[in-house]
């Protein structure tokens, strides 16, 4: 058979779209081109027939109705469209939504293999009850009144007893856009947690600092260079929405450079490859700055006019014309410095190839869209200032927010104003999640919890882990088990999961929630230069509605007796006030059935009819409501093309006696117009005479600018300087805690960060589709490495860190940098007892004092069950729990785990078993302490007796009083920082 032409193709599509629109249907190119690639017809939707490619060889016809929802399997928020038979009610599939503006109807592996997860015979289907002591694994059904009364009663108490701080809600993956921060704010307190600071503080605090937004939104299909700084294209943040467009980029001509330590999947696919010594990134990016900025080749005039150029020559140049000529004076001389022979000898990557590389970054004019988020940010003490020297590149282009450039997340994401909004404002803080440690910290300081507790002698009564597993994916898993056995840190400890997880062993309830096609959830994500909202739902209940049933509650649609969490928060927060006596029942009232519980049909309904602009009059075209739209298509694009908004003008309604300062911030006495995107954006100060800030003065013309405390880009950060880092106030180079200085000649850099692109954290343990892909996590090792530890691959390694071991398999490979080793963080899950089975190796926890040690006593295996391929599981391993091994290493800046380990590599010891872990806590305790000294506290640096500066975003803002530090010395575990704050050492020093 031959091949058909690219011609052939075309024409093909060509036909089949006249046939199709011919119809009257909606025609879906596929990715391909190719008829057979594309969706069915959205007018089909209700009645699809397919083949059951299982009854194959016959010929059998299956009914459907395709019904959209949102995939949950990483924040890419994908649309699904679930394939639910017409005559057994039945999921059967999930593939693309081609509705979705985001994904475009393409998914990952992890998008179908939902499915798996719906029918998985392990998953948790009753609520249960804590029938032993903490982590014995004996459990038994509780009813959802009993387990509601309870936890309601004993948060009302703490309420009612000024103990607000004792309750803390501590989210993983959240999955939607405020519903439950909203929650917290209603009942008033600050205990909102998440998981942030092991994941992507570092590189918020980059962008945040520069531009008042935390997260890049790059325009890779329309760019002319794109410069990742991880392995993006198979499992970094908004991996297939973001993927799919850097192929097209590169389509189009693009040339792709990668910084990865390791030969990637991503690697593969890059013009340029770097294989950057962990922690040097920033060393090689301000190489290119030195590059950009002495051959002349940057946007002088968008520098002038957006940087803050002039706000940092009068601090730090005084005296000297406060002129550009002046600046770029400066900023020759600042990073003079940065050779590429500097950059090299830092990398390990040859000077000639960082020209190279430096030219083609060079010749992208404003089409520069570049990425970093966890990865080097992750990794290394000091990783914030790597998104900050990757921004530069873009700041100095000009190549933010134009086409191909990068654009800030806030004006790419849409967060719809709900029906009630309750005041965001607790006058409580918590010191827990905000320690004056780290005043700067984005977000809050969650991996050390078990550490703040002890040294601020805290208990918290109600504890509520939400798609978190922090035994299992924190570092220092086991000073979690300290803290979760020890009734008095914590009196109730509540796991609200789909599914079993090492932390919700150690729960007292164990609630079980809807995977993704079972719950209620809107989310938006800047994946392109537009606006969209995406419905996550109940997809049953979506089919039974459209078959003409009334479902009053998610849980008459869901397996057993799992619920989602919409309506679980709405019932608990009318337990805890019932008779409305508190005030927060009222946030959850119906407003067409006054004294009536709010409803989600009431709640999205009210939504998506009042604060998403354009749904309404697309629905009414298709005689839908708006919400009848959004649970038959599953998202709506609100707008395709955002643009530059710094540069907007501010439209003269909102010029009122405009005050215009000597920074050329503009005030205004008119009021603020009605707003229904609620994304968070930074509170602006106003001029204190009764103006609020409405933008900035450039070209003689008040634009809306940049949410920093300038207006503009903030090359030099006065939050910095003033906060106690004066010396890093500009884009820089830290040297990492894994620098090769800062290592003993034995000792390696372990790479943590990476992760298998069918995994994902906690959630894929019950995906079987996924487990078969992939299921080890050996060490990559370089083969002269190898040779100097005496070892080949599947030979097994033991890998000392600083608090203790793990017991590991080699691999050993020529993708590795040389010195270097990696191990990615999704395997290694483990149960004492009953458990997951098909994922989970079953080990024995041994303990001594402060001494642990984990041990296999098996892995994986066949079993029987109501899934027949459950029999034929074919392997045993499921990896190794390298987290558990690592202590808490929180940069003193951003607050992110720096997850770079120092490590020791040996050859096994006689003894020695695959997945042996030891861990010293009172070790992990000393680590902690020795960062700490690197922090300097708002008890100490705060230029206004305030513990953060009001600016920096935060979940649940406090009101402003609660942000003023109680008293001369502040709270929150900060004793032992203060003493070397005061000596003036930074995070330069060793930890
Ligand atoms: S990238 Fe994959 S896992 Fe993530 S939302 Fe999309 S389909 Fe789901």
């Amino acid at each position: 058979m031959t091949r058909p032409t690219l011609d052939d193709l075309n024409r093909r599509v060509s036909a089949a779209r006249a046939e199709t629109e011919a119809r009257g249907e909606t025609f879906y190119p596929g990715a391909s081109r190719v008829h057979l690639a594309a969706f069915p017809p959205k007018e089909r939707w209700s009645d699809w027939v397919e083949l059951d490619s299982k009854a194959w060889p016959e010929r059998v016809e299956r009914r459907y109705m395709l019904v959209p929802t949102t995939c949950f399997n990483c924040e890419s928020a994908c649309g699904l469209l679930a394939y639910v038979d017409r005559d057994t009610l039945e999921v059967r599939k999930f593939e693309g939504n081609p509705e979705h503006p985001g994904s475009r109807g393409r998914n990952c592996a992890k998008g179908p293999a939902t499915v798996t997860q719906l029918t998985d015979p392990d998953r948790i289907l009753t609520p249960l009850k804590r029938a032993g002591e903490r982590g014995e694994g004996k459990w038994e059904p509780v009813g959802w009144d009993e387990a509601l009364d309870d936890i309601a009663g004993r948060i009302r108490a703490a309420i009612d007893e000024d103990r607000h701080d004792e309750v803390m809600y501590h989210v993983g993956r959240p999955g939607e856009d405020g519903f439950t921060e909203r929650t917290l704010a209603a009942w008033g307190i600050d205990g909102h947690n998440s998981h942030t600071n092991i994941c992507s503080s570092g590189a918020r605090a980059g962008y945040h600092l520069w531009m008042g937004m935390d997260r890049p939104s790059p325009d890779h299909e329309n760019a002319q260079v794109i410069l990742l700084i991880s392995s993006h294209l198979e499992a970094g943040h908004y991996f297939n929405p973001h993927a799919q467009r850097v192929m097209e980029g590169k389509k189009r001509g693009a040339k792709l450079i990668v910084f990865d330590t390791r030969l990637s999947n991503t690697a593969t696919h890059a013009d340029h490859w770097l294989s950057t010594y962990p922690g040097s990134e920033a060393a090689v990016l301000l190489a290119i700055v030195n590059h950009l900025i002495t051959t002349g080749r940057y946007n002088k005039a968008f520098v002038e006019r957006w940087w803050n150029w002039r706000e940092y020559l009068e601090e730090n140049h005084p005296g000297e014309p406060v002129t550009f000529e002046t600046f770029e004076r400066a900023l020759r001389d600042l990073y003079a410095e940065y050779t590429f022979d500097f950059a090299a000898a830092e990398s390990g990557v040859s000077a000639e190839t960082l020209a190279a590389v430096a030219e083609v970054v060079a010749g992208a004019g404003t089409r520069l869209s570049t990425h970093n988020w966890r990865s080097a940010a992750a990794g290394n003490l000091g990783g914030w200032q790597v998104a900050r020297a990757l921004f530069m590149l873009n700041a100095l282009l000009g190549a933010i927010a134009v086409p191909g450039g990068t654009y800030p997340n806030s004006w790419n994401k849409f967060v719809p104003r709900p029906i009630r909004m309750p005041p965001r404002h607790p006058k409580h803080w918590n010191d827990l999640t905000w320690p004056a440690d780290y005043p700067l910290s984005l977000m809050e300081m969650s991996f050390l919890l078990p550490h703040l507790v002890r040294e601020q002698d805290r208990r918290l009564d109600v504890y509520f882990t939400r798609v978190y597993n922090p035994v299992w994916t924190n570092p220092d898993g086991f000073s979690w088990i300290e803290m979760l056995t020890d009734p008095g840190r914590i009196g109730l400890h509540v796991a609200l999961t789909p599914t079993w997880n090492e932390t919700a062993f150690f729960a007292d309830y164990v609630l079980p929630m809807g995977h993704s096609s079972e719950r209620h959830d809107l989310t938006s994500y800047e994946q392109y230069d537009g606006l969209w909202v995406g419905f996550r739902q109940p997809v049953l209940r979506a089919a039974r509605e459209r078959l003409g049933e009334e479902i009053a509650s998610t849980r008459d649609v869901t397996p057993g007796e799992v619920w989602e969490e919409n309506e679980f928060w709405i019932e608990l927060t009318w337990r805890i006030d019932p008779d409305g006596s508190l005030g927060i029942r009222e946030f959850f009232e119906s407003r067409e059935r006054p004294g009536e519980k709010m409803t989600v049909d009431e709640y999205y309904g009210w939504i998506f009819e009042n604060s998403v602009p354009g749904l309404p009059e697309k629905a009414a075209r298709e005689g839908l409501t708006p919400l009848q739209y959004m649970r038959r298509y599953g998202a709506f694009e609100i707008d395709a093309t955002i643009g530059a908004v710094y540069e907007e003008p501010v439209p003269d309604g909102e010029l009122d006696d405009v005050h215009v300062d000597a920074d050329g911030r503009a005030f205004t006495r008119a009021g603020a117009p009605p707003v229904l995107n609620v994304v968070p954006l930074p509170p602006l100060d106003g001029d204190g005479e009764g103006r609020r800030r409405v933008g900035v003065e450039v070209d003689g013309a008040v634009r809306k600018g940049f949410p920093t405390p300038s207006g503009r880009l903030e090359f030099w950060s006065r939050t910095l300087a003033e906060w106690g880092w004066p010396e890093l106030a500009v884009p820089g180079y830290l040297r990492s805690h894994v620098h090769r200085s800062k290592l003993d000649r034995d000792q390696m850099c372990l790479i943590s960060t990476f992760r298998l692109p069918v995994q994902i954290h906690t959630r894929s343990a019950n995906a079987k589709w996924l487990n078969e892909i992939a299921h080890t996590n050996p060490l990559w090792l370089h083969p002269r490495d190898a040779a100097r530890v005496g070892v080949e691959t599947g030979d097994l390694v033991r890998v000392e860190t600083g608090i203790g071991h793990f017991v590991v398999k080699a691999w050993v490979t020529e993708g590795m940098h040389p010195g270097v080793v990696a191990c990615s963080h999704h395997m290694g899950r483990w149960k004492t007892g009953d458990g997951p089975r098909q994922s989970m190796a079953t080990v024995a926890l041994n303990r001594e004092g402060s001494g642990w040690g984990m041990e296999r006593k098996r892995g994986t295996g066949p079993f029987r069950s109501n899934d027949p391929d459950t029999s034929r599981i074919w392997w045993t391993d499921v990896g190794v729990h390298q987290n558990m091994t690592f202590p808490v290493q929180p940069d003193p800046v951003s607050g992110a785990h720096c997850w770079h380990q120092a490590v020791r590599v040996r050859k096994a010891a006689a003894g020695d078993n695959y997945g042996d872990i030891v861990v010293d806590t009172a070790k992990s305790r000393r680590t902690f302490r020795r960062w700490l000294k690197l922090t300097r506290s708002a008890a100490r640096h705060s230029p206004d007796g305030t513990r953060r500066p009001h600016w920096l975003l935060r979940p649940v803002r406090p009101e402003r009083e609660a942000f003023r530090l109680p008293d001369e010395t502040g709270n929150g575990g900060r004793s032992a920082a203060d003493g070397e704050a005061r000596s003036g050492r930074g995070p330069q020093s060793d930890p």
